[in-house]
């Protein structure tokens, strides 16, 4: 180093301390690229099923140890992380469809992901079929022999609607269709979607699996094989990848999951009991408490009930404004799965016309839990008698 100039040593100065490191913690690791052999192809096409790391859009270290630890949670194969919850489930639709496939996909599910159904898949000559995905029948009879997948979110955003996932997955595969989950509100520690016969899991790791709003990204899960073929087409070529120093704040995140959901479903059992007892409630809605209509397939299929509560006021707009001016605890604010509580209104009739464009027994049905609109509510890690003292003086 000493005989070299200061623009080379501002470049290479310090390298050679890597090799010696061995952290305990994972580390960050930036690099965009690798040194590789001198027979290394250009390609992504030339890669082998277990490449070296060569290039960050094709695997990262830091990325790879966070795919790794999300496996293993999902007791997935593989795993293969997107920039964000949104850019891995679009990135299973265009591995999945193209044109003359369909899809079936739950009427109610996260907004971003439906508006893309009605938006963009069409305009690709991919058929959607929008259907209540709590009903079985309704299932079976959008089931047709070009239907590619079936695509469910359960508990679904924003009305904690469940899907069964055993039964469809029945239903599908009898079509030849395949199945993902979105499992962003149970999390693997209340439902492991590929153990009930789901062939794919995602999530947004935004949420409860990052747990500290502060990184987004996503993730999906299923067999090796097919993982590493969508790591190639919709990875490497789409490019929507996770930023390794988002993976870093994952996985620190990820070490406390397990803890953090069982503090987050205590705590949304005790607000729920109090919104289930409360005057001013016409209607609270929890997987968790025996009021909610599918309270036994709950039992069945969550290990815990998370943490998000919903529920209705007989006007919300007005209770809206009073919320937002006096909570104390809890932020106004959209996004779930945080550390802090976050509370946020969706009003019926403008989620109707924006994204879901539900009619008939369709809109009957998601009246029949949400009203003209619901409150929705992502329990945090405070002390939950905080949180119900707020939400009380709040409410009242
Ligand atoms: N899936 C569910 C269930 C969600 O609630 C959200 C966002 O709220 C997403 C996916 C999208 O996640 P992201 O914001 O990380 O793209």
């Amino acid at each position: 180093m000493d005989t070299l100039q200061m623009r080379t040593r501002a470049i290479h100065a310090g390298d050679a301390l890597d090799s010696r490191v061995d952290p305990v913690a994972p580390p960050l690791d930036m690099a965009n690229s690798y040194l590789v052999d001198a027979d290394t192809g250009f390609s992504a096409e030339d890669l082998d099923v277990a490449p070296p790391f060569i290039y960050s859009r094709w695997r990262n270290p830091t990325v790879c140890r966070l795919e790794a630890r999300l496996a293993a949670l999902e007791d997935a194969e593989g795993a293969l992380c997107f920039s964000s919850g949104v850019a891995a489930i679009t990135g299973l639709f265009t591995h999945l469809l193209g044109a003359g496939d369909h899809l079936v996909m739950s009427n109610v599910a996260y907004a971003g992901v439906v508006e893309y159904t009605y938006d963009i898949l069409p305009r690709m000559g991919v058929a959607v079929t929008h259907v209540d995905t709590s009903d079985l029948e309704a299932v079976a009879n959008a089931l047709r022999p070009s239907t590619k997948l079936v695509h469910i979110e359960t508990p679904c955003n924003p009305i904690l609607r469940l899907s069964d996932i055993k039964a469809i997955a029945r239903l599908a595969h009898a079509c030849g269709a395949v199945v993902s989950v979105d499992s962003t509100f149970a999390t693997p520690c209340a439902t492991k979607p590929l153990m009930l016969g789901a062939d794919f899991v995602l999530h947004s790791l935004t949420k409860y699996l990052g747990g500290h709003g502060d990184a987004l990204g996503g993730v999906l899960a299923g067999k090796a094989e097919t993982i590493e073929v969508i790591r190639q087409t919709v990875g490497v070529h789409a490019g929507g990848v996770l930023s390794p120093f988002n993976a870093w704040l994952i996985l620190r995140g990820m070490a406390t999951l397990p803890l953090r959901m069982q503090a987050h479903s205590e705590s949304a059992s005790k607000i729920a009991a109090l919104l289930a007892d409360h005057p001013h409630v016409t209607k609270m809605i929890f997987p968790g408490h025996p009021s909610h209509p599918q309270y036994a397939l709950a039992e069945r299929q969550m290990a815990m009930p998370s943490g998000m509560v919903t529920f209705q006021v007989p006007d919300g707009p007005a209770m809206a404004r009073q919320l937002h001016q006096r909570l104390k605890l809890f932020a106004y604010a959209v996004s779930l799965g945080d550390v802090r509580s976050l509370i946020f209104y969706i009003d019926t009739q403008s989620i109707m016309e924006s994204t879901f464009h539900l009619q008939g027994a369709d809109l009957e049905a998601y009246r029949d839990v949400a009203g003209e609109g619901i409150f929705r509510i992502s329990v945090g890690l405070e002390d939950p008698d905080d949180l119900c003292a707020d939400l009380a003086e709040a409410l009242a």
